[in-house]
């Protein structure tokens, strides 16, 4: 099959053909129809963050079954599925309680050393060079995931855009619904609209917010994300987003600011526009060990609570994801701007590195 291989850290996407990987006891092979480009991918790839190489990346999926490892039940060849960037193990202690976001396999296992619960990749070139999984290995034609993270799509969906439930969806999902609390009438910021913040836009809303400010340095972001529920749009490069946003709230600040971009400057602003009493959720994941500078009286004295947000709770809330999406409640294809195909994914990186994709890109296989 064809993988798009990183084979050094800093190094561009190359295309390989490697073998097709086997599904083992608990794992599902999935052929891949779509995979979404997302930063993540991209801070491994540049070194921000630390990961083996070679590895294939890619965590956002959507395909068909295409094997059944032993003891697999639930699922059948051909059915369409989508799947998260964690995979659960669904036998530690957080997942045990239903954290899935806090997986402890999957981080000791697959974050820290790109392979699946037995301590092995399933990826291997053709002379037996191992290639790390980043999650599954989405950037091929075929990848291997637990059973416990294939989820069936249900009818009606487009195959290819459904892949970005896995990430950037879900990511959303689980900081509006677990970690920012949104209750109808709240009043939401979102700082950072590109992937996973215009699906923060579209999952507050349909959380019912009843105002969303979306914070970016580009219009046409801005824009976008008005179709998503927005209903102002703050340019921070137009000048200072906190004085903006207090301007548009009365200055009391927001009930929830969701930072989705991973910089220092902005949780630190994220922080700062949350009123007195309301929470600052911090999804974007920044280099190496990045800190934020945080006013200590402010957020004792204002009661703010400020708290990060991984993922979602995978078995949990991606039925409800797609049951959402089913409905048309989750916009699927809406936030998608561009498609490339497999062969061009190198260039889908350059694009975001750029920061020129509006919402999300996904690579497309055929
Ligand atoms: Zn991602
Ligand atoms: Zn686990």
């Amino acid at each position: 099959m064809k993988a798009a291989v990183l084979p050094a850290i800093g190094s561009p996407l190359a295309i390989e053909e490697i073998p097709v990987p086997v599904p083992r006891a608990g794992e599902v092979l999935v052929q891949v129809a779509a995979c979404g480009v997302c930063h993540s991918d991209l801070h491994v790839a540049k070194g921000e963050i630390k990961f083996p190489a070679p590895c294939v990346l890619g965590h956002e999926i959507s395909g068909v079954v295409a094997e059944l490892g032993p003891g697999v039940t639930g699922l059948r060849n051909g059915e369409a599925v989508v799947s998260s960037f964690i995979l659960p193990c669904g036998r530690c202690s957080p997942c045990a309680r239903g954290r899935d976001d806090l997986c402890e396999t999957f981080f000791a296992m697959n974050r820290l050393k790109g392979t699946l619960y037995d301590g092995e990749t399933r990826l291997y070139r053709r002379d037996g060079t191992p290639l790390a999984m980043y999650s599954m290995g989405g950037l091929a034609e075929f990848a291997v995931v637990p059973a416990t993270d294939v989820f069936p799509l249900p009818p009606g969906l487009p195959l290819a855009d459904a892949a970005i439930l896995g990430c950037a969806v879900m990511t959303a999902y689980g900081a509006v619904k677990h970690q920012a609390e949104l209750r109808p009438g709240d009043t939401v910021a979102v700082v950072g609209t590109g992937g996973v913040g215009s699906n923060v836009v579209q999952i507050a809303r349909l959380f019912g917010a009843a105002r969303i400010i979306a914070v970016d340095v580009r219009d046409e972001k801005l824009e976008e994300v008005k179709k998503l529920g927005a209903s102002d749009g703050v340019n921070a490069s137009a000048g200072d987003a906190v004085r903006q946003v207090m301007e548009l709230t009365g200055g009391r600040g927001v009930d929830v600011a969701i930072e989705a971009l991973g910089r220092p400057q902005t949780v630190t602003d994220a922080f700062m526009m949350t009123r007195d009493g309301g929470r600052t959720v911090v999804i974007g994941l920044a280099p190496g060990q990045s800190a934020a500078p945080i006013e200590v009286t402010r957020l004792v004295r204002r009661s703010i609570r400020l708290t990060g947000s991984y993922g979602a709770r995978v078995r949990s809330d991606m039925p409800e994801i797609l049951s959402l999406a089913a409905r048309g409640l989750i916009a699927v294809s809406q936030p998608i701007s561009r498609r490339y195909r497999f062969e061009d994914c190198a260039d889908a990186y350059r694009a975001l590195d750029r920061g020129e994709i509006v919402g999300r890109a996904i690579v497309t296989l055929p």
